[in-house]
């Protein structure tokens, strides 16, 4: 039954520090999962300004890729660029 005291004081200081946010919260967009089927692999795409689609690049050959946003689409958040 060892403890180490340096474990408490570490949790000490995490405890009062605060972290910074000037107000903007950048992680409020929507995205979708686009695999890209030209090379196999996964990649987030965010929604437009407008936010009427979402576009996105290949990571890999910068293949781009559009999806609209439309009523009676569906409501997958995965999609397979072919
Ligand atoms: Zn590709």
């Amino acid at each position: 039954m060892a403890s180490d005291p340096r474990d408490y004081k570490l949790d000490l200081s995490n405890a009062s520090a605060g972290a910074p946010s000037p107000g903007a919260s950048p992680q409020a967009r929507p995205y979708l999962s686009v695999l890209f089927a030209c090379c196999n692999v996964y990649q987030r795409i965010y929604r437009s300004p407008d936010g009427n689609t979402y576009q996105g690049r290949c990571p890999r050959c910068a293949k781009t890729v559009r999806f609209a946003v439309g009523e009676g689409g569906t409501s997958a958040r995965t999609f397979i660029a072919s």
